[in-house]
C-alpha cells in the first residue's frame, strides 16, 4: 500500500512513509470492511462517515510538514486512523469529531493502541479547541465552504493549516494556509479532492450538506447509512476489460 499508493505518487518524506507503514489501517475499520483495508480508496465506517484514502492522509500530513515537537489539531477524527498517523509524527494531537459515537470509538481504539499523546473530543470542530491553542498545524478532514475564522485564530505564527475548501458538493480544492505573521496568511492550492462535508457553525449546515450529498453520483459518495456488504460491492463494481486487453491486469 505504502509503496504503490503513497511513495508511487510522490510522497518521499521518510518520517511520513514510516508512520504510514506502522499504522495498521485494518484496526480502524468495522469488521465487514477489514478485508478492503489496503485498497486505494476511502471506505465507509460507522455513522455513515468515511475513513480517508491512505494517500490523502499521507498527502495532508506531508503538506502540514509535521515536526516532532508540534502540537496538532485535527477536525474530523472519524475512525481515528489519521490521528494515529499524526501521533507518530508530532508531539501531541487534539482531535474533534462531530459524532459522539465515532469520537468514543476512536478514543477507545487509540488508547488501546497506546497513544497517550492524543486527546479526542466530541463537538463542532469548526470552532476549534481554544483552551489548547495555538497549534503548529491544523488538519481538517472534511470539506467546507471556507476556512473557519476560529481555526485561523488558533494557528500559531509559522503554523500550517491544511483543508479541503469548495463550493460544489463533495468536491474541493485541498489548500494549505501558512500563518506568516500577525494577520498574514499565505494560501496555496495543492490538489483536487473529494471529502465528506464539514458540518458546523463555520462549515455547512446539516440540511444543506444532506441535499448536497444526495445530488451527487452514488458511486463516489460514502453511504449515509451503513449498508450491507453485497450492496457496497455492487455499488463499487466496474466491468473488467477483455482478458487480452493490456489494462486487464491492473483492473483485475
Ligand atoms: N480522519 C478520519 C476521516 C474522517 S471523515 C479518519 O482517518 O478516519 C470526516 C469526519 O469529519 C467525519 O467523521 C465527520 O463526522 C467529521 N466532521 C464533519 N464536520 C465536523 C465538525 N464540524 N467537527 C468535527 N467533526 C466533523
Amino acid at each position: 500500500m505504502v509503496q504503490r499508493q503513497i511513495e508511487g505518487r510522490g510522497i518521499h518524506d521518510p518520517r511520513v512513509l514510516r508512520a504510514m507503514r506502522k499504522i495498521d489501517r485494518e484496526a480502524f475499520l468495522p469488521e465487514a470492511m477489514r478485508e478492503f483495508a489496503y485498497e486505494d480508496s476511502a471506505l465507509p465506517i460507522e455513522e455513515g462517515q468515511t475513513i480517508s484514502q491512505p494517500y490523502i492522509v499521507a498527502r495532508m500530513v506531508d503538506a502540514a510538514r509535521l515536526d516532532p515537537a508540534d502540537r496538532v489539531l485535527e477536525i474530523g477524527a472519524g475512525s481515528g486512523y489519521a490521528a494515529a498517523v499524526m501521533a507518530e509524527l508530532a508531539m501531541r494531537v487534539y482531535t474533534i469529531e462531530r459524532h459522539p459515537a465515532l469520537a468514543r470509538l476512536a478514543e477507545t481504539r487509540l488508547q488501546a493502541m497506546g497513544y497517550g499523546n492524543v486527546d479526542v473530543r466530541a463537538g463542532d470542530g469548526t470552532l476549534g479547541w481554544p483552551e489548547a491553542a495555538p497549534f503548529d498545524a491544523i488538519i481538517i478532514a472534511a470539506g467546507g465552504p471556507r476556512v473557519p475564522e476560529a481555526l485561523k485564530e488558533q494557528l500559531a505564527v509559522g503554523g500550517r493549516l491544511v483543508m479541503p475548501v469548495g463550493q460544489t458538493p463533495n468536491h474541493q480544492q485541498l489548500i494549505r494556509l501558512t500563518h506568516t505573521g500577525k494577520d498574514g496568511f499565505d494560501s496555496e492550492m495543492l490538489d483536487e479532492v473529494m471529502f465528506v462535508p464539514l458540518i458546523g457553525a463555520q462549515g455547512w449546515d446539516a440540511e444543506t450538506a444532506r441535499g448536497r450529498q444526495e445530488c451527487t453520483e452514488p458511486t463516489r459518495v460514502p453511504a449515509r447509512e451503513a449498508r450491507p456488504l453485497p450492496g457496497l460491492i455492487k455499488q463499487a463494481a466496474r466491468r473488467l476489460p477483455e482478458p487480452g486487453d493490456e489494462s486487464f491486469a491492473d483492473a483485475f
